[in-house]
């Protein structure tokens, strides 16, 4: 069992306030805790004594927490607390590392853990920079959003709709409204498009060429920019792609910038292929990388560079293990 904590504030007591901030604080509980309602025991607040005009309990039962034990209690007046706040305990019955959740004023309650957390992973295919990211990701309990993952889906989008990744006019026209969203099942990224789980079919290497043309087109790149700085924005997160640290997140809390020979690079891709069963030549992986790293290199929009500021490491020689604990320590360094 586990204990998630959290807590908001209202800035008046009215019952519609506290509906609306008990809602809030519970659904980022359970979205950042990745928590079914099933997952949840029993759910306790308590708030300040100048909050009269509902009880949070009753709040959380009318947003669809209707299986779990509620309880609300008050409490004792502290000179200098804060005001008009509603805090929670969750005891959960799932093997998470909690993330406790403070909003709006209680922010200065944990100024420790309110503090959103981007760290920018760049670098060319077969770096090792998304399964880096994920290991990283999973250690910091934040999210991992692979950027990668969004320009073929779009990729995929213009090849389902017979268009080519080349007809700027047509590709425009159908990223306007591309449906597509990244949802996450514990902590691995499912990438949508349309509603449909496409995680795998972008994988094709066939996608890989069409993906990288295709993100060199102004309005793609003006649209998943958007979208993954929202999510940046609302969530810690380690973001692997190839402008994040110098375009999509500049200011970034850390940035890292891996690379390694395109022979290793090539190597890894190969083995990642076989190891899924798929037939491929390693020679046709190697062209493939090169031709990429020139059109993601030399690209007019945000092309792939090393962002002034970030740490530069070659992974050709190091396991990966070695490239995650060398990324953890340079974080713990400075947090
Ligand atoms: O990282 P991945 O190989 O999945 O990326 C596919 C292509 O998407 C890259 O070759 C690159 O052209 C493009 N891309 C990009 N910017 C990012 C991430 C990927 O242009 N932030």
């Amino acid at each position: 069992m586990k204990a998630i904590r959290g807590a908001t504030t209202v800035s008046c007591d009215s019952a519609e306030e506290i509906k609306e901030k008990v809602q809030e604080l519970l659904s980022e509980i359970t979205r950042q805790n990745c928590l079914e309602e099933q997952d949840i025991i029993c759910i306790m607040f308590s708030n300040t004594l100048d909050l009269h005009a509902f009880y949070p309990a009753k709040a959380a039962r009318e947003c669809g927490f209707v299986n779990c034990a509620l309880f609300s209690s008050l409490e004792p007046e502290i000179d200098g607390a804060l005001k008009m706040c509603i805090r929670v305990m969750l005891l959960v019955e799932k093997d998470i590392l909690p993330k406790h959740i403070y909003l709006n004023e209680a922010k200065n309650l944990r100024k420790d853990i309110s503090k959103i957390l981007n760290i920018a992973i760049d670098g060319p295919a077969g770096s090792g920079k998304s399964t880096v990211a994920k290991a990283i990701a999973k250690k910091l309990n934040i999210l991992c959003l692979d950027t990668g993952a969004m320009y073929r889906a779009c990729a995929l989008k213009c090849v389902s709709c017979g268009v080519s990744v080349t007809d700027e006019g047509n590709v425009a026209k159908i990223i306007e409204d591309i449906n597509l969203n990244v949802q996450y099942k514990d902590g691995a990224q499912i990438t949508f498009l349309d509603e449909k789980d496409v995680s795998e079919d972008i994988r094709k290497p066939e996608i890989s060429m069409l993906a990288s043309t295709v993100s060199a087109i102004s309005c793609v790149r003006t649209k998943m920019v958007e979208l993954q700085r929202e999510i940046a924005n609302k969530n810690s997160c380690i973001l692997d792609g190839r402008d994040i640290g110098t375009n999509v997140l500049p200011n970034a809390t850390f940035k890292f910038y891996l690379t390694a020979s395109c022979e290793e690079r090539a190597k890894r891709r190969y083995n990642e292929y076989i190891q899924k069963g798929k037939n491929v030549d390693l020679d046709e992986i190697k062209r493939d990388i090169e031709k990429r790293d020139i059109q993601d290199m030399t690209r007019k929009i945000a092309p792939l560079k090393q962002a002034d500021d970030a740490i530069y490491i070659d992974t050709s020689d190091m396991e990966i293990n070695e490239v995650i604990d060398l990324i953890i320590k340079k974080i713990q360094e400075k947090i």
